[in-house]
């Protein structure tokens, strides 16, 4: 049984979707004036691995995924660019599905925009002006928080604590339109020269908060099963979705709300800022690290808790995805001289491993947990491909589950089909040999690493070169 830690209820709760089967899914995506970071793609990442172990559980799940298109931050850095705001939003769209795709994270069923929804957008605010929860100022309008009953509920704070910190955070030209400090702003009017649509209340922009409450509701229904982001996202974006869209619709807005922990770089664990000089976004990480182990990397964290980004941590998941790989690869290799047929212990024992993989992730997606049952099956795997006899339905089957269970974690293992035989690792070690003799250590290396490329380790001893597969 799926336990999921809601942060409204602030404990892990049964999950069960409205519609049996289906699972309807929001996740905050990214303001596209940049290239995306590493917290943005935590979160991506994150959510990309909940949704395929929901797959794998048999759901089908509808993932909607927005990108704001357009803010002050849109339209500053369109301006500085001297690029117009949609140019700007093509331009990092594109960016961010080369960057996602790169560490394997699915297309969303949906990635709507918020300009391609403005009417939709003029129309929910019309219904909470209909409603009483918003009123126009001066070209703006704004929500009223204290006419939501719950507001506060998300975060677990009184209006009046949140008060305290939002009035910190009004900007001068909000001031004199509110009503209240806590109010918030779902239009904006267009100062000169900004990007702009019309609407009852001239010309303007949608804020942020109710762009994710229309295209959520607009493409998932009024309640949805799953809505997720990053803990930063809680107060007040999502505390203020809910309290839009429960007071546009009068239902129930989220069944389980999930949010990820955050990315600390280095070992001091220092927040990710670009005053620290510390601002690391996926295009630049993958120039020099593998996507896969970046994707390795964040996926065998459990979403809730922190990530720390370093070197080292990046290096063990690069050696323990290696190490996988070279389990499939062992696997393949043995295929070549299997016996046909299956092998009834091994059918029971991967039966074993996916039933006890599946009670460490239905303890609130514990992916921890769960890639430890993966490495023991990898233990199994190396073990039984040491046989003598093997047989090839068996070899099959675990590479079956192996690729079945480590795509949950993002990860494609692929077949490497240029396995070189015994015959040509021997022609290379004496190949090997004669450059040694005549000084060449450039080829002599060269032999050695391509060797271990395919696993294939050398060892110099009195008595000769021996080598030995990569377990
Ligand atoms: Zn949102």
């Amino acid at each position: 049984m799926l336990k999921i830690y809601n942060t409204l209820t602030r404990q892990k709760e049964e999950f069960k979707p409205l519609h049996p089967g289906v699972v309807n899914m929001y996740v905050c995506g990214p303001t596209v004036y940049n290239y995306i970071h590493i917290g943005n793609a935590r979160s991506a990442i994150a959510f990309d691995t909940v949704r395929r172990y929901l797959e794998f559980k048999g759901y089908q799940v509808n993932y909607v995924s927005n990108f704001t298109d357009v803010d002050d931050k849109m339209i500053k850095a369109a301006h500085e660019q001297g690029i117009t705001v949609p140019q700007l939003a093509d331009k990092f769209i594109q960016a961010f599905m080369a960057d996602t795709t790169a560490v394997n994270i699915e297309p969303a069923t949906r990635h709507p925009r918020a300009t391609e929804n403005i009417p939709d957008i003029i129309a929910f605010v019309q219904t909470l002006i209909e409603k009483g929860y918003a009123y126009e100022s001066d070209g703006d309008v704004y929500y009223r928080a204290r006419k939501f009953a719950h507001y506060g509920q998300l975060s677990g704070q009184s209006i009046d604590d949140l008060e305290v910190g939002a009035s910190e955070h009004v900007s001068a030209d909000e001031i004199g339109k509110k009503e209240d400090p806590m109010d918030f702003a779902l239009w904006k009017a267009a100062k000169p020269g900004e990007i702009s649509w019309d609407s009852p209340w001239g010309q303007g922009r949608p804020g942020w908060h109710i762009e994710c409450s229309v295209m959520s509701t607009k493409y998932l229904g009024q309640t949805l099963d799953i809505h997720a982001g990053g803990q930063d996202l809680e107060f007040p974006h999502h505390e203020n979705e809910i309290a839009q869209s429960e007071a546009a619709t009068g239902q129930p807005f989220v069944r389980y709300w999930m949010h990820n922990g955050f990315v600390t770089i280095g070992k001091d664990n220092e927040k990710m800022s670009k005053s620290l000089h510390n601002f690391i976004t996926v295009h630049d990480i993958i120039k020099t690290v593998d996507p896969q182990v970046l994707r390795f990397f964040m996926a065998t964290t459990q979403y809730r808790r922190p990530i720390q980004y370093s070197e080292d941590n990046l290096t063990d998941a690069k050696n323990n995805l290696e190490h996988i790989q070279t389990a499939y690869d062992n696997l393949t290799y043995r295929q070549q001289d299997a016996a046909t047929g299956d092998d009834a212990l091994v059918t029971q024992q991967l039966a074993d491993f996916t039933a006890r993989f599946t009670t460490a992730m239905d303890d609130d997606i514990n992916v921890q947990n769960g890639i430890a049952v993966v490495y023991e099956l990898v233990k199994a795997a190396n073990t039984y491909a040491q046989q003598a006899a093997v047989k090839q339905g068996a070899l099959q089957a675990y590479k079956d589950k192996l690729a079945q269970l480590i795509s949950i974690f993002g990860i494609k293992l692929v077949a490497h089909d240029n396995h070189i035989d015994d015959e040509q690792i021997k022609a290379l070690i004496e190949e090997r040999n004669q450059a040694r003799k005549n000084k060449d250590f450039a080829r002599s290396d060269q032999i050695r690493d391509e060797l271990k490329q395919q696993g294939i380790i050398l060892e110099d001893t009195p008595q000769g070169t021996r080598y030995k597969k990569e377990q």
